[in-house]
């Protein structure tokens, strides 16, 4: 039985990083199978809480391969004692005393995590993109002053990692001596609870607070429902705001939107600049493609440029693997990329009808909805015929699409930000007040738009 063990956790070792292999398997004990029950016990209820939402199911998947069983369950108790043995083994083995890992450590401690390629110089511009890029331009000019906390908001795949690094780089060029760390929030909670397991929260915390100059943290839905770690960063936040310190921050929805995070925080996050990334459009996704395929020194026409930019439109990353899967498979078959044979490559791996509502779709269905012109939706006209479908069309985007306020202010025919509040407000409000009328223009406008 332990031999299973030990050979699963040698696997799994091999799929995680030695951090997170560390703090949240090596802790665990194995105590057996019963029938198809695996029982484990952990140090404390945090640890398996952990382990229950992020291992499980990798550690059972590998146990069902090792037992050539097609379903485990697991069975997870809390044993004290396992974290005095933690304890004990983070500082043996005795030499050297201290512990290796620390000082494996220290050169990563001071590199700024910064990942070489993404840069503003190829980061290309549209207006899907152009306020984050310009936010972020200004953060990186004049650090810890008008944009800060700067925080930049959007789906996946779509630049936000690239541009919070571009930040980065930005500031180093013009101040090679300013101390840049990039982090991802995952990383932050990791190493938060560690330093908690290992005593060391006070190195921890004088890392963050004040070893660094800029902190540039990545994907901070990740806090989300994490209550002590959202804790300690908002005194993390508290601490670096309040020496002008540039925060840099990304995130996959707007700061309301972000579930279960501290209201306290979630206003802090809009204390500065918030800055959404949406879906580029055609010109700015063939521009993307174009650019990609000059750096790695792929030709491309310009019929299979567009061909690509059509086909993919939602997720940058996709597009760019696309583009790759091309050329590696014309290199193979020593051919040339021509418009055939990208639409016989690409054809099986396109979702079937891929498709991505914009702000564009929603003002349409919207006006064939009232029988009113686009012309009047986006006018300033206060007449009751056309004030209601545009507070429900503005409402229908914020729902669905998450657009900023200023953007939709801009969409809507230049309106200033507070009156598509407003709007959004009204119509939540007789939403949630059952009002029937509005609620079913709504439905039938959602359906209408497969939302
Ligand atoms: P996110 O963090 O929003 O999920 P990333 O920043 O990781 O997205 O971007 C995914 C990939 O797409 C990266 O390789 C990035 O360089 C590229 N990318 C996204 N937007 C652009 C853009 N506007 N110009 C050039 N490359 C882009
Ligand atoms: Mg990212």
């Amino acid at each position: 039985m332990s031999e299973l063990w030990e050979s699963a956790l040698s696997d799994l070792r091999k799929r995680l990083s030695v951090e997170s292999f560390e703090t949240w398997l090596s802790p665990i004990r194995f105590d057996g199978i019963d029938g198809k029950t695996v029982q484990l016990s952990l140090p404390n209820r945090f640890c398996a809480d952990w382990i229950r939402t992020h291992y499980l199911d990798l550690i059972l998947e590998s146990l069902c391969e090792k037992l050539g069983s097609d379903s485990l369950q697991a069975k997870l108790e809390i044993d004290e004692k396992l974290a005095d043995r933690i304890n004990r083994k983070k500082i043996s083995p005795s030499p050297p005393p201290p512990p290796a890992r620390n000082r494996a450590e220290e050169p990563a401690r001071l590199s700024t995590g910064l990942n070489p390629k993404y840069r503003f110089e190829n980061f290309v511009v549209g207006p899907s993109n152009q306020l984050a890029n310009a936010a972020s331009i200004a953060a990186a000019t004049n650090p810890g002053r008008k944009y800060n906390p700067l925080f930049i908001y959007g789906g996946v795949g779509l630049g936000k990692t690239h541009l919070i690094n571009a930040v980065g780089h930005r500031v180093l060029q013009n101040r090679p001596n300013v101390k840049i760390l990039y982090v991802s929030a995952e990383r932050f909670t990791n190493e938060f609870i560690r330093s908690l397991q290992n005593q060391q929260i006070n190195e921890f915390r004088d890392r963050y607070r004040n070893q660094y100059d800029i902190i540039l943290i990545d994907d901070i839905q990740f806090l989300a429902s994490r209550e002590q770690t959202q804790e300690e960063f908002f005194h993390t936040f508290n601490a670096l705001y309040h020496s002008d310190k540039q925060i840099v921050m990304s995130c996959d929805v707007y700061p309301q939107q972000i579930r279960e995070m501290e209201d306290r925080l979630v206003s802090r996050f809009q204390w500065g600049m918030v800055a959404d990334i949406q879906a580029p459009e055609l010109d700015t996704r063939m521009a993307i493609v174009k650019k990609k395929a000059e750096q790695e020194g792929i030709f491309l026409s310009d019929d299979v440029s567009s061909f690509l930019a059509e086909m993919v439109k939602s997720n940058v990353r996709e597009l760019e693997g696309m583009l790759l899967r091309l050329a590696v498979k014309a290199e193979l078959l020593n051919r040339s990329i021509d418009i055939e044979f990208a639409r016989e490559t690409l054809r099986a791996s396109l979702p079937p009808s891929e498709s991505i509502t914009t702000v564009e779709d929603i003002q349409r269905a919207v006006c064939d909805y009232f029988g009113i012109r686009l012309i009047q939706l986006k006018s300033h006209r206060r007449h009751r015929s056309v004030t209601q479908p545009r507070m429900i069309a503005m409402y229908i985007c914020r729902q669905h699409l998450g657009t900023s306020y200023t953007e939709l202010g801009w969409r809507f025919g230049g309106k200033d930000h507070t009156t598509i509040i407003n709007a959004v407000r009204k119509i939540s409000s007789l939403v949630e007040n059952e009002d029937r009328n509005i609620r079913s223009s709504i439905e039938a406008i959602e359906r209408k738009l497969n939302l």
